[in-house]
């Protein structure tokens, strides 16, 4: 059956796939029939699959609803929830975002006007060459499932994907967790930090780990942290702090795992380690007030990864596609920048390898100079003179963040945003 399918229904059975197709599911919530419909048999098979709804998995289901597509996005958490995450979000995160209908102020986010930089005893600011802002995970998921719901893009949440397979007919199949099914010839795979069997990237040889803590800050800290983001140099890693809403400020790093190791692998003592090795972050947490009972962490980080190649009708989006480092503060945005590729890609019906090889080599100079960025910070001599270097000329830190940045044009002509 093809794209067009659900065209040709009589009105009772629109009637029948509209009641399934905007239904709002969670995990406890089963009792609809997900592969076909029981009336008459006619298939009410997808357009498009998109597995994980973070940021790009979301982005591109609501852009394919908008033009009509007909989209089912599976999410396996059943409500937002933390996310280990710098928060920041860049000019062009800001700008997808609005375009995708999500007004970032009024959801609280902080608005990021400076950068700053801290090793040793040494700190320098810059100011942000773009507008730059502040917002929780938490609220920004809700925001865009909310989007896509609204948008009319079927959402099955609390559902984990297991298995994606292709079928004898050539048609993506997901496996859940309870042994559903779904299919659709196209899918989109946007499980960011999280590979599918089969599907695997490549392993991380550095071993990261990284963590995200929510603090209150004592007064005078948080007024002196305001509307910047810091980042902080310390062996075997970085970590950033910034503003984000509710007057809290979110602590986010990494550390390769053998500095953990020395620790006993506790972060409470590579914390301490961190506010010894960097007296600049000793000095933001004096006073503060810890708003988790523990920081939460994730591991395996492929740094650097830019995707060669896929399988036919599957776009990978997101960190799924390429993992900037994440001092740059651009995740999000080459999620969003990715999303929105693909979706353009496939509705010019450019076949999902050329999209994967068409995008790859539109972010490669910028992941190969953030990684190049990021054995400088990783490197003792360069953690020592930096800030000293800053300070004489701070330029090189706004042209740093600008390069940075994930600019190009969509592989393709970008959609509208709303058709
Ligand atoms: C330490 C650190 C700090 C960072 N700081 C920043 C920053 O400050 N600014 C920035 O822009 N970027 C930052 N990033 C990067 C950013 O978080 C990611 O690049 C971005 O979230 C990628 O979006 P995504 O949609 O690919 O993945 P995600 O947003 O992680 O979404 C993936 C979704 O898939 C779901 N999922 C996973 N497996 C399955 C499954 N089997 N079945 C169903 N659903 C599934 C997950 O629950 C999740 O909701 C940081 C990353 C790290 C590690």
């Amino acid at each position: 059956m093809g794209f067009k399918q659900h065209h040709h229904l009589t009105a009772a059975l629109i009637m029948q796939y509209a009641l399934e197709r905007y239904h709002f599911s969670t995990g406890s919530d089963k009792e609809f029939p997900v592969t076909t419909s029981n009336l008459n048999q006619i298939p009410v098979q997808d357009e498009v699959l998109v597995l994980g709804g973070g940021v790009a998995g979301c982005a591109a289901s609501i852009a394919l609803a908008r033009k009509g597509r007909s989209v089912t996005l599976i999410e396996r958490e059943p409500t937002p929830r933390h996310k280990v995450c710098g928060e920041f979000l860049s000019g062009e995160a800001l700008e997808d975002l609005q375009a995708l209908g999500i007004d970032v102020a009024s959801l609280g986010a902080v608005p990021i006007h400076h950068v700053r930089l801290a090793a040793g005893r040494r700190a320098a600011e810059a100011p942000l060459p773009f507008p730059a802002a502040s917002l929780t995970r938490k609220a920004l998921d809700t925001a865009l499932i909310a989007e896509a719901v609204a948008a009319g893009v079927r959402v099955e949440r609390g559902r984990s994907v297991q298995a994606l397979s292709r079928t004898a007919s050539n048609v993506w199949q997901a496996t859940l967790d309870d042994g559903a099914t779904f299919e659709a010839r196209t899918a989109f795979l946007a499980t960011g930090k999280h590979d599918l069997r089969g599907h695997t990237r490549p392993k991380d040889p550095q071993r990261w780990v990284a963590f995200k803590m929510y603090f209150r800050l004592a007064a005078a800290q948080a007024a002196e942290l305001a509307h910047a983001s810091e980042l902080m140099l310390y062996p075997g890693g970085y970590g950033g702090i910034q503003p984000v809403e509710g007057g809290i400020a979110n602590l986010c790093w990494v550390v390769q795992q053998r500095y953990l190791a020395r620790v006993g692998y506790r972060w409470e003592n590579f914390l301490a380690k961190m506010q010894q090795d960097c007296p600049h972050l000793a000095m933001r947490l004096a006073g503060a007030e810890p708003l988790l009972d523990k920081p939460i962490s994730v591991t395996h980080i492929p740094y650097g990864y830019i995707r060669r190649t896929t399988e036919d009708g599957l776009y990978c989006i997101g960190d799924q596609a390429a993992v900037i480092p994440s001092f740059t503060g651009d995740g999000i945005s080459i999620a969003l920048h990715t999303a929105r590729c693909a979706v353009a890609a496939w509705l010019a019906a450019e076949p999902a390898a050329v999209f994967q090889v068409g995008l790859r080599s539109a972010l490669l100079a910028q992941m190969h100079l953030a990684e190049f960025a990021a054995d400088g910070l990783n490197n003792s001599l360069a953690r020592a003179v930096l800030p000293f270097c800053l300070r004489v000329w701070p330029g090189v830190m706004r042209v740093t963040a600008k390069l940075t940045r994930i600019t190009q044009q969509a592989v393709v002509a970008p959609q509208a945003a709303a058709s």
